[in-house]
């Protein structure tokens, strides 16, 4: 997706031209019930926008639009009506009105995981129904009438021909900013929580605000689609607002394609006049629809926009080999050594006695580890020894049950993980987890990204200052791209790459914020001999320029050849540190890996240069190892994640049971 800072080009111009002067046109072709039709299909059509920035584009589950249109609407009734304000006047309160139930509905956002995000909002939009059908401020059942005509000079609203350009510049305006938020940073960090929250986190979004901005947005649009409603029958009553006409909505935009705002236009466009087509069989239509979304859901499901996206991801999967890829990758270009500051007594991480338990499974035991600015550092030891929680613990997905975790000079025990990310804590994951619906570029600008989410106020009162920051932000990953040598796959999918190429965009990504202090995990796990030697250049590379490295690793020979210094860590403790020869001679630590079946046949004691590492089949063998327990590991970590949002973790809870 590309973000079209110099203005769109000339075909895309063209057929934006083409479509302007159609949708012009359109009225005069139509007679007065098929533009009553029409500009009922252009209400949907923002309610519609506003599902898919919710659903689509962050990958939250919001049944509540069809009340959050019902509050925009019947705000906009009651003041017009009972109050006596003027349309304008009211319709604008009925917005806000609007984004502030939005804001309500999102904050069980800011705890609950998707799917029971489905019921809650469901539960809301049930609330508000019988709201409006049983209080007397709503009319009952009978509703609201009388809602006064909007004015505007010169222009009689009270004509649907010219009701319908009134909808149509609000719509495209509507558009245009959805699309203008889903290609800058505010989206690109919707779709990064939406691809993979724990890992957005980790590059410093902030999950819980972002969640709530996802309702906030759905709302913004919802209150819009409520006033022109009520502007447009002049009458509101809750038949409109059924949670019949939500899955209508929900269907709208799948078929349309949630991912793609255009799509959900589209979706809502279509439905509606299907929907009036078939109104004398509505009945067997609703059927038609609940078969329709089954079907898309499992054959097609990023809806009908996302069909050309798919046929061309096909194409290029058949076209291009991945030995072919391989061949592409670029070589990694040094960053500029800098003088390490000789005075680097000071500790840049300090890991006091820290323990984590995992409901009696002691994952840690009073680790203690203190690691120098300029190091690198590595954390070696058998599966299962703790190496992934310690990093867990050190970025902020999980609490330590006790101990103290210090970064710099400040106690980060209970820093969140964008907190710690912005203190210049940065990661790389033991599987990878790289943001897989977002382009190798789009998943650098994420990184890029340092601004906290209040920011987004520039969206509403300030555009230009977005451009201006994405332009900066596409600079820098250009520059970062091509220091990665990854250029030629800037535009591709992660997932379509090979291992050892996202293994590198992992490691671009977490130096994207120009930590001080970067946690690898595992990364040469699955790459062959060569990468693991372009590996190890890059690491050295980057301590030169200035970052401490803690590396946790299985491939002894690029431990041996990297790390000043090895902490080695079974069952959960610290058996030995120290220089990598002295390390391996320990008796404690031949012990624990000749204890371990997995490790056994990993060629241990004898200083291997890294031109000699553990064949890549072994290291791939050992990632699987790791593989469910990494999985068992992420799942906690997103319960923690989510549960850090209020101040006591159940985490450190159940820890004591
Ligand atoms: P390593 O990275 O050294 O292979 P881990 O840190 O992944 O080891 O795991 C250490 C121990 O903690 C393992 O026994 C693992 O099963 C356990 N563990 C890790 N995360 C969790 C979790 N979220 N819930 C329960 N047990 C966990
Ligand atoms: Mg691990």
């Amino acid at each position: 997706m590309k973000l079209s800072v110099k203005g769109p080009s000339a075909t895309r111009a063209g057929g934006l031209a083409a479509i302007a002067v159609a949708a012009w046109l359109l009225p005069y072709g139509l007679g007065s019930y098929s533009i009553h039709v029409v500009n009922i299909a252009i209400i949907y059509a923002l309610l519609a926008i506003g599902m898919g920035l919710a659903m689509g584009i962050s990958g939250q589950i919001n049944l509540a639009q069809v009340a959050f249109f019902g509050v925009g609407a019947y705000t906009l009734a009651i003041l017009t009506t009972d109050s006596g304000y003027g349309f304008w006047a009211a319709a604008v309160i009925a917005v806000l009105a609007t984004v502030a139930t939005g804001l309500f509905v999102g904050i069980p956002a800011l705890r609950m995981q998707s799917h029971y995000l489905g019921i809650v909002t469901l539960g809301l939009a049930l609330g508000f129904i019988n709201w409006i059908t049983n209080a007397s401020v709503t009319g009952g059942a009978d509703g609201i009438s009388g809602i006064p005509l909007p004015t505007l000079p010169g222009i009689d609203l009270s004509s649907e021909y010219l009701y319908y350009y009134l909808e149509l510049v609000v719509c495209a305006f509507g558009l245009g900013f959805g699309l203008f938020v889903v290609r800058t940073s505010l989206g690109r960090r919707l779709r990064a929580m939406r691809d993979d929250s724990l890992a957005a986190g980790a590059m410093g979004a902030e999950i819980p605000l972002l969640r709530m901005t996802a309702f906030l947005l759905a709302s913004l649009y919802g209150g819009l689609a409520g006033v022109l409603y009520a502007g447009l029958i002049r009458y509101v009553a809750p038949e409109t607002f059924s949670i019949g006409n939500m899955f209508i909505l929900l269907a709208m935009v799948i078929i349309g394609g949630r991912r793609s705002l255009v799509g959900c236009v589209v979706g809502a466009v279509g439905l509606t006049l299907i929907r009036e087509w078939l109104s004398d069989f509505s009945t067997y239509a609703q059927l038609g629809y609940g078969v329709v979304v089954v079907l898309m859901v499992v054959f097609a499901p990023t809806g009908l926009a996302g069909i050309p996206s798919r046929i061309r991801e096909f194409a290029n999967r058949r076209r291009r080999s991945h030995t072919e890829d391989r061949a592409r990758l670029r070589p990694f270009q040094p960053y500029e050594a800098v003088e390490t500051p000789a005075a680097a007594d000071e500790p840049l991480l300090e890991i006091r006695s820290v323990t984590k338990d995992f409901r009696g499974l002691r994952a840690l035991d009073d680790v203690s580890l203190t690691v120098r600015p300029g190091e690198i550092r590595g954390i070696v030891g058998p599966n299962g020894s703790g190496k992934t929680t310690l990093f867990n613990v050190i970025s902020g997905f999980y609490r330590a049950t006790s101990g103290q975790v210090r970064f710099g000079r400040r106690a980060t025990t209970t820093a969140r993980p964008y907190a710690l990310s912005l203190l210049g804590v940065a990661r790389t994951f033991q599987n990878l987890r790289l943001f897989g619906q977002l382009t190798v570029r789009e998943n650098i600008l994420v990184a890029l990204d340092r601004t906290r989410t209040h920011t987004i106020w520039q969206y509403a009162v300030w555009q230009p200052g977005v451009v201006r920051r994405e332009r900066q932000l596409r600079r820098q990953a250009q520059e970062l791209l091509e220091r990665f040598g990854l250029t030629d796959f800037a535009e591709a999918a992660p997932g379509s790459l090979p291992y050892g190429i996202q293994r590198r965009i992992e490691i671009a990504r977490a130096m994207a914020s120009r930590p001080r202090l970067l946690l690898l995990d595992e990364p040469a796990a699955g790459l062959n001999g060569e990468e693991v030697q372009q590996l190890a250049r890059i690491v050295r590379s980057i301590r030169d320029s200035g970052t401490t490295v803690v590396l946790i690793e299985h491939n002894m020979g690029l431990v041996m050849s990297l790390c000043e210094r090895v902490t080695v860590l079974s069952s959960g403790g610290v058996i030995a540190e120290g220089t990598p020869a002295e390390v391996v001679a320990a008796p404690e630590v031949i012990e624990a890996y000749l204890g371990d079946s997995a490790m056994a046949d990993v060629p241990l004691p004898e200083p291997a240069p890294p031109q000699a590492p553990a064949g890549p089949t072994q290291a791939s063998a050992s990632a699987e190892a790791s593989a469910s327990a990494e999985a068992s590991a992420s799942a906690e970590a997103s319960a923690s994640a989510e549960a850090s949002a209020s101040a006591e973790a159940p985490a450190s809870k159940e820890a004591t049971r």
